[in-house]
């Protein structure tokens, strides 16, 4: 038995403040296949994640809605985890970042980073609002954009103009239309300029385990020099500074949502009886996924990573980047405003989860942009997964006039193919190269399908009952390894094929069915799709 590792899978945290779509998905979902595998291998695994509930496009929200910035990001948040849960993502913790618990630990940790020295205060002109009484921040702006002579949101105009300071100097106030006056404020800064050769020394040391556009964002973040970033901002919805004088200021989501995979490690583990410095600390910790989509590059390969060093108490850092590129819908960018958008529950009524999950980690945007069209999932559905795993599966089980598969003996050759698709696809799926793995099981399912047409059941069960025993035993014992090798991916079908075939339990090792087996009327595990 090779050793157990310990594995931290963190995904994404999503901003709790629209719903998820397939693109979201297509940029989660191969966290949760590694942390399904990881799990079979007999690894230890903590995957985790949770909802983004601060910040101003949520207070924003609020004003307009008149209700509190909490109501708004627990709505959306009970939106995510039933996505999730139709999909079957199987988080050990999915939190929230308003929780006690995550505002008390980040606290910790930011008088770690300021003891260490790499937290420091700054004045800096700023934009006062003497209606409202408060510094307002660039987002809390209306502006005349000078290129396209449009109003805009003080974080940028939509030509893609960013304002200076001195254009939003002449905006007003977004919530009482006030004219703004100048003021000096002061903030936290983080000296992010300090890691600049620790993370240029980091990359170089992880980047051949890295999806290439991770390398290549971090290259050209790093080339443009690291920057000092703000950590705290004019907001009274947020994470509060444990600092003097900072009272109607709240710290910046950028640097307290990250702090999340260590703030919510840490707290399924203490839920758990488990010891968290096996999954945070670089000894003791031996896989570090980050899972997200490409605009989340630089929080994972940069800001993360920083913040651990700045801990200086031998943090793990991330030592796998899986980050993925974006998922078209219908040729085009997926937007509830423009009505090119699908809920996801209504795809997966018309298809099924686990053939949705096949088509995202199998056709997905991997290491490139890919489209998602309900008649393009269809074909999968259909012709990939109905016809190849549901056919190999149903003519097995529910073969004409057989009442039940006796123990007999394995095919030698099929037993060594199969064991070779558990190396070949593993191998595949801890480079997380979906595309390959999904290609290889169903090169699998293609292999089955040939060895029953090839073996003619159907001929040998009028005339050589024997053979026909051996035949149909492999065909059995080919399903039991697909539970295993499936959960990954289908994890829905994985385990109603354990079911059916009462296997005691599922790992990443060939299975052999040990005893006779009752066939029973069972249900066909996937219904044909219509588009
Ligand atoms: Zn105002
Ligand atoms: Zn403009």
């Amino acid at each position: 038995m090779s050793k157990k590792r310990n594995v931290l899978i963190g995904g994404a945290w999503p901003y709790a403040n629209s719903t998820l779509h397939v693109g979201h998905l297509s940029g989660l979902l191969p966290g949760d296949a590694l942390a399904r595998y990881h799990r079979l291998k007999g690894d230890n695994v903590v995957y985790v994640s949770g909802s983004d509930c601060h910040g101003t496009p949520i207070t924003l929200r609020a004003v307009k809605e008149k209700v509190s910035p909490k109501v708004i990001s627990d709505k959306f948040h009970e939106g995510f985890v039933e996505t999730f849960n139709l999909l079957n993502f199987s988080y050990n913790l999915y939190t929230q970042t308003s929780t006690d618990f995550h505002e008390k630990e980040v606290q910790e940790l930011l008088k770690k980073m300021y003891d260490n020295g790499y937290i420091y205060e700054k004045e800096d002109n700023a934009l006062y609002c003497e209606h409202c009484q408060k510094f307002v921040e660039d987002r809390e702006i209306i502006y005349t954009c000078k290129k396209c002579g449009k109003t805009a949101k003080g974080d940028g105009c939509d030509c893609g103009e960013v304002p200076t300071f001195e254009d939003l100097k002449e905006g007003k106030c977004a919530v009482c239309n006030n004219k703004l006056i100048v003021g000096k404020d002061k903030n936290l800064y983080f000296k992010l300029s300090a890691f600049q050769s620790k993370i240029e020394d980091y990359l170089k040391e992880h980047e051949s385990h890295w999806r290439v556009n991770a390398i290549n964002e971090t290259k050209k973040y790093l080339k443009m020099g690291l920057i000092d970033r703000a950590i705290t901002r004019n907001l009274d919805w947020g994470i509060k500074v444990p600092f003097e004088g900072y009272d109607n200021k709240r710290i910046y989501v950028w640097i307290e949502a990250v702090l999340g995979y260590v703030t919510a490690c840490k707290r399924y583990c203490l839920e758990n009886n488990l010891n968290y410095n096996d999954y945070l600390k670089e000894n003791s910790c031996d896989i570090c996924y980050m899972v997200h989509g490409k605009d989340n590059i630089n929080f994972h390969t940069i800001i993360f990573p920083a913040l651990l060093m700045a801990l200086n108490e031998n943090y793990k850092l991330p030592s796998e980047i899986v980050s993925s590129e974006y998922l078209t819908l219908n040729g085009d960018k997926i937007s509830k405003s423009t009505g090119n958008y699908e809920e996801t529950v209504d795809i997966v009524s018309k298809g099924s989860s686990d053939t949705l999950r096949f088509f995202i980690l199998g056709y997905g945007p991997e290491k490139k942009d890919s489209d998602f069209s309900m008649k393009l999932y269809a074909t999968v559905h259909n012709n990939e997964i109905v016809n190849k795993l549901g056919n190999f599966v149903n003519r097995t089980l529910k073969f004409k006039g057989l009442s039940e598969i006796k123990k007999d003996i394995m095919d030698v050759d099929v037993k060594k193919i199969v064991l070779e698709y558990y190396e070949k696809i593993g191998a595949k799926i801890e480079e997380y190269e979906f595309k390959e793995a999904c290609h290889l099981v169903l090169l699998l399912l293609e292999y089955a399908n040939k060895y029953y047409d090839d073996s003619k059941p159907w001929v040998l069960f009028k005339e050589n009952i024997s053979e026909f025993n051996k035949v149909i035993y492999t065909c059995l014992n080919i399903i039991a390894n697909l539970a295993n090798i499936l959960n990954p991916f289908m994890p829905e079908t994985s385990l109603k094929i354990k079911d059916i075939l009462d296997l005691d339990s599922l790992s990443w090792n060939y299975t052999e069915i040990e005893k006779d087996l009752k066939l029973k009327e069972i249900e066909p595990l996937f219904t044909r799709m219509n588009v």
